[in-house]
């Protein structure tokens, strides 16, 4: 669940908590109180105006903070809920949130500024807060640059139409029957006779007899194994 989103109108990604200050100071309200709830006008605006910081899509909900009874302690942490109902769609399947991510969950392409303490990330941040200061670029780039990011991963997707059991029965073909090109396996008809001999081997007779029905996948594995190794 993304804990921040980007304001389309406002060209800004902010989490639950900027948001609702901003929504306040728009409306030249005070501040929503803890267990105040959200004033209508601003549920309605959320889902047209927020976006999901990784797939852009739209209809977002806010889930504030949970808080212990107690003492007040935050004890889960304020979110942007991306559910599917009426007209939204939910996330898109390839959107980094999709599924069941926790809270904070941070995708492997996205840094989470505000946290991250190792040099390249500080140094990052450093350089995006100076480039936004100079007006260099603005969060609206950043967006842009995430959007053709995120549309590059769409596009290079493929769908894999293979019988999920196909791999390893071939691992388990090549492994057990030994085919060359050389030297091409016989047939030989098991007879009673056969079976007398002692110690027989019929672990390799066996291997024979698969090496003989599955010989042209053979073949191919083997062809398509010496093309990819020239
Ligand atoms: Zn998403």
């Amino acid at each position: 669940m993304p804990i921040t989103a980007f304001s389309s109108s406002r060209g800004m990604e902010l989490d639950v908590e900027q948001l609702l200050a901003r929504l306040a100071e728009e409306g030249a309200q005070i501040g929503l109180a803890q267990a105040s709830p959200i004033p209508e006008e601003w549920k309605s605006h959320i889902p047209t105006d927020l976006e999901c910081p990784s797939c852009f899509r739209r209809g977002a909900e806010v889930v504030r903070a949970g808080r212990s009874k107690a003492d007040g302690q935050v004890v889960r942490q304020a979110y942007f809920r991306f559910g599917k109902s009426g007209a939204t769609t939910g996330h898109h399947p390839f959107c980094d949130f999709t599924g069941n991510v926790p809270v904070g969950h941070i995708p492997e392409n996205l840094v989470l500024f505000s946290t991250a303490k190792d040099g390249v990330s500080r140094a990052v941040r450093d350089l995006v807060c100076k480039g936004i200061a100079l007006h260099i670029f603005e969060q609206r780039d950043i967006r842009a640059m995430r959007e053709w990011f995120f549309r590059q991963k769409q596009q290079s997707q493929f769908v894999v139409t293979l019988e999920p059991g196909l791999p390893a029965w071939l691992e388990s073909l090549r492994r057990y029957c030994h085919w060359t090109p050389r030297r091409s396996a016989r047939h030989f008809a098991l007879t009673d006779d056969v079976f007398k001999i002692p110690a027989f081997d019929f672990k390799a007779a066996a291997r024979t007899e698969l090496t003989l029905r599955y010989q042209a996948v053979l073949k191919e594995m083997f062809d398509k194994k010496s093309s990819c190794t020239v």
